[in-house]
């Protein structure tokens, strides 16, 4: 933990000297799509670093739900008002807070579209706007099989589903190729679901299929809480490809054979924000996520605009602390362009990931990257990376200091 600690401070060590407020007209306009983890940040620090710098942060939502620790509210430990923030202390900051969906970015001029038709001149854009789903072919309805993976109400219906559901019942969970939002997340949520069936809903079988050949990360304790702690709820399954479904009859279509279940929690795969899509600059995997350069997170393709977090193609995991980090970077990297000096040729982020193995217990994960100059991308450094050994009720006591502090970071 004091690891952690002077970790995500490291981030916050990448400040500039703060330059002086602007008289009049601003240095420079930054207009910034998607008001989640990635793009409160960049708001917040662009004005601490510079308040020069005259920054719109626009959402579709007049206020954020963390998808950060959203799996709890499915077992009741947590309430979705709880995970709730508002954007009140970045209007205190100077930061233009607009409600509004962004309809067309212009990414040779700059120029945002809002849907009430306003238009938005910038110097700069930021496209913050997280990710998109992929629509899994045949009958698929959201309501009768929830994703919960975007917090709000589809988790409070899968949480319905799942406490409406008789003892003895099965659940199915779907993982996604990877990459997808939050690597540790589906496994996590398999750990403290089978923890809660047993509790709950005695006799129930809790049903993994994984898309991916095997656990996408921390193997050593989720394959330990998956075939040791909870062998008697979850199945795993992997390489699993949901090939169709049909919602009415609750059946997924896979490559070994039709899957039924009481409740689906189908987690589909997942793409950049749409409009990053629609700007046309998600090129990378496939054509999923924007291909950015991490010195500054500039688009490859457009040097106007900017994309951080989910939507970004990196090699660093969508989650919502590199989405922070990644907005320092990015912050430290417009308002050193903006008053002509080089940027930061040799960026460090890091990431730290709690998983809830049980309701009570947690373990973690960490990993600090650096930048490589050969490779032109963020690199795993092994001796500052690792994962707890095991799991215990100090760390998920861990867990809740991280992410007030997390949160407290991004939004106060
Ligand atoms: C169940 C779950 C658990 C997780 N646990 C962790 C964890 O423990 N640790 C961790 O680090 N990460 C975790 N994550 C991942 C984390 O939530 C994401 O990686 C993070 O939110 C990404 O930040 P972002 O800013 O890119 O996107 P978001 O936080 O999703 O923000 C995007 C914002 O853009 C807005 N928006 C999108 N398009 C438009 C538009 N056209 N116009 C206006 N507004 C728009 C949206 O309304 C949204 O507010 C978890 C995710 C899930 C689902």
């Amino acid at each position: 933990m004091q690891r952690r600690s002077l970790l995500l401070a490291a981030g916050a060590s990448l400040a500039l000297p703060t330059v002086s407020a602007f008289a009049a007209a601003p240095k420079a306009r930054v207009v910034i799509v998607g008001a989640g983890m990635a793009g409160t940040t960049l708001a917040k620090f662009l004005r601490l670093w510079d308040r020069g710098i005259a920054v719109t942060l626009i959402d579709r939502n007049p206020q954020y739900i963390s998808n950060i620790m959203s799996s709890l509210v499915l077992t009741g430990q947590r309430s979705l008002a709880q995970l709730t923030y508002r954007y009140d202390a970045l209007r205190q900051r100077g930061v233009t807070v607009v409600t509004d969906d962004v309809a067309a970015v212009d990414p040779v001029t700059a120029r945002v579209t809002l849907a009430s038709g306003t238009v938005l001149q910038a110097d700069r854009v930021v496209l913050a706007p997280g990710m998109a789903f992929d629509s899994p072919a045949g009958a698929y309805d959201d309501q009768r099989m929830p994703h919960a993976w975007q917090a709000g109400p589809q988790t409070t219906l899968l949480a319905q589903q799942l406490a409406a559901m008789p003892a003895g019942g099965t659940v199915v969970l779907t993982i996604p190729p990877a990459p997808y939002r939050c690597p540790p997340g589906p496994y996590e949520r398999a750990c403290l679901l089978a923890d809660w069936l047993r509790v709950n809903k005695p006799g129930a079988r809790l049903l993994v299929l994984d898309a991916n050949p095997d656990f996408v990360t921390e193997k050593d304790n989720f394959s330990a809480a998956f075939f040791g702690l909870h062998a008697g709820v979850i199945e795993y399954r992997t390489s699993v490809v949901i090939e169709s479904v049909d919602a009415p009859s609750m059946t997924l279509f896979t490559n070994g054979g039709e899957v039924r279940a009481d409740v689906i929690n189908l987690i589909p795969g997942q793409r950049a924000g749409r409009i990053v899509s629609d700007t046309g600059l998600a090129t990378a995997n496939g054509g999923r996520f924007a291909p950015v350069d991490v010195l500054s997170y500039a688009s490859t393709a457009a040097p106007l605009v900017h994309v951080i977090g989910d939507s970004s193609a990196t090699t660093q995991p969508k989650a919502g602390h590199i989405a922070n980090q990644e907005a320092k970077v990015c912050a430290d990297a417009l308002v050193r362009s903006f008053n002509g000096l080089a940027l930061d040729p040799a960026p460090v982020t890091n990431s730290a990931c709690f998983s809830t193995i049980t309701q009570s217990q947690a373990s973690w994960l960490t990993a600090v990257f650096q930048y490589d100059a050969a490779s032109r991308s963020m690199v795993s450094v092994a001796n500052a990376s690792g994962a707890s050994n095991g799991w215990s009720a100090g760390h998920f006591q861990d867990m809740n200091t991280w992410f007030n502090a997390l949160m407290a970071d991004s939004f106060a």
